[in-house]
């Protein structure tokens, strides 16, 4: 078979740890032997990082924003450990948190679903693509602690020098505390556009939800953004692709979220975002089956899987241990990638591609042959499950492609 050709290169960013021998393996295994693989190639991964004083990570955001699609493998976020192991320069900052900053990007996460491994949700039929607004609220809000009797007040200094506006938080008679937190019209209606946008893209309808009935300005203000990017940007799109945006409470959709059968994107506030995404990982199963794609309002894509380096695995590894590591997301990374590139630069054998190794990554697991996080939690009849390491479950992976394409 003569291998599928490319036009425009994907931006490749390498990682660290377990999840960098994988990506070495699946594009040996999976992608080399199929595609004349075209990339423009940022090694992420730590050391060098730290060689380039991270300007590679802002290389490589600048990249996918020349050339549209990226993917990427799991980075180490340095700490104070990561510092000492690896005797970094600076505490370098997380590599998604200044490609998303470049990009203005919002994340979308989904569930891989796979018969034998069954949400704890039964109704969860079709996966649950959940978006974080990443911007402010609690996570760039600044505390007080009260602890005499007095007043707090929220006052607004206008720029202009016109007039001073204050209101009352509360006049505390004994120690309490106190918070404000704000957010940026132009910011929320970046997440909106984001999320519309995915929603047109992928077909799927857009369901968001805040608690406007409390917090009838800050929480109104979200829900009066979202809903004006919609009557004015996406009403008739919405309509002519059969597909629909649903506003309502945040506790009225969690009570929907857990009744529906999935096959929706979920919009939601920082906070709600951050809790929700845990929740919605381990309601389907397993971290090691999500994917993650980061889109900027000016539809560029960067493909990730949700999951991090697997470091306990990798210190195995090091060792000459054997490893089950699961590879799927890190694999679908690659497929949506392939997916999207084929779509935008009309390469049908490329989206072909991506979906037939998708299908072959199902297809194995379906069969029975899994790394050890699945075997543990799977559903299927014990004697046809074949747990298997690392590489074999991408060989296992290979020779159901092989047959298909
Ligand atoms: P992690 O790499 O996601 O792993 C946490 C645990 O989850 C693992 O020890 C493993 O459990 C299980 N797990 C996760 N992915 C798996 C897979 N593909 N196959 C099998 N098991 C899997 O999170 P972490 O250990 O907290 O973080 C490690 C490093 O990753 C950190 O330096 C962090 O900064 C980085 N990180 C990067 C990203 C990113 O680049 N997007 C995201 C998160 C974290 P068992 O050990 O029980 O088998
Ligand atoms: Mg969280």
């Amino acid at each position: 078979m003569a291998k599928i050709q490319m036009k425009t290169p994907l931006v490749e960013m390498d990682g660290d740890e377990m999840t960098r021998v994988l990506w070495q393996i699946i594009k040996d295994e999976l992608i080399n032997p199929f595609v004349d693989l075209k990339t423009e190639y940022y090694d992420l991964g730590l050391k060098y990082r730290d060689e380039t004083n991270d300007q590679v990570t802002i290389d490589s955001a600048e990249a996918t924003k020349k050339y549209g699609v990226a993917v990427k493998c799991a980075t180490i976020t340095p700490n104070d450990a990561r510092v000492k192991e690896y005797d970094l320069k600076a505490m370098y900052k997380s590599p998604n948190g200044t490609i998303r900053a470049i990009l203005d990007g919002t994340v979308f996460r989904a569930p891989i679903l796979v018969k034998g491994i069954e949400p704890y949700v039964k109704n969860w039929t079709k996966p649950i693509t959940i978006a974080r607004h990443a911007y402010g609220d609690v996570y760039k809000d600044v505390e007080m602690k009260i602890d005499k009797p007095g007043k707090t007040e929220l006052v607004f200094t206008p720029a202009d020098g016109s007039e001073v506006q204050r209101t009352t938080i509360f006049d505390f008679k004994e120690p309490g505390v106190i918070q404000g937190m704000h957010n940026r019209d132009a910011s929320i209606r970046s997440f909106a556009r984001a999320c519309l946008n995915y929603g047109l893209d992928t077909k799927q309808d857009v369901w968001f939800a805040s608690k406007d009935t409390i917090s009838k300005k800050y929480d109104g203000d979200f829900r009066d953004i979202f809903q004006e990017v919609y009557d004015t940007e996406y009403k008739d799109k919405y309509e002519a692709a059969g597909i629909t945006y649903f506003y309502t409470l945040i506790d009225d959709i969690v009570a929907r979220v857990i009744r529906s059968e999935g096959g929706f994107i979920w919009a939601c506030k920082n906070y709600d975002g951050d809790v929700m995404s845990d929740m919605l990982a381990t309601a389907y199963g397993s971290l090691a089956m999500m994917t993650s794609v980061l889109v900027s309002p000016d539809g560029i894509y960067e493909y990730e899987a949700a999951h991090g380096t697997v470091q306990r695995h990798y210190y195995k590894y090091l060792k000459g241990e054997t490893t089950s590591t699961n590879s799927v997301a890190t694999i679908f990374a690659w497929s949506g990638a392939f997916k999207k590139r084929g779509e935008l630069d009309e390469l049908p054998e490329l989206v072909n591609y991506g979906k037939k190794l998708e299908e072959a990554t199902i297809k194995t697991i379906e069969d029975g042959v899994m790394t050890g996080d699945l075997a543990a939690i799977t559903t299927m009849d014990p004697a046809k499950v074949k747990k298997v390491n690392s590489e074999e479950f991408i060989k296992a992976i290979r020779a159901n492609l092989e047959a298909m394409l």
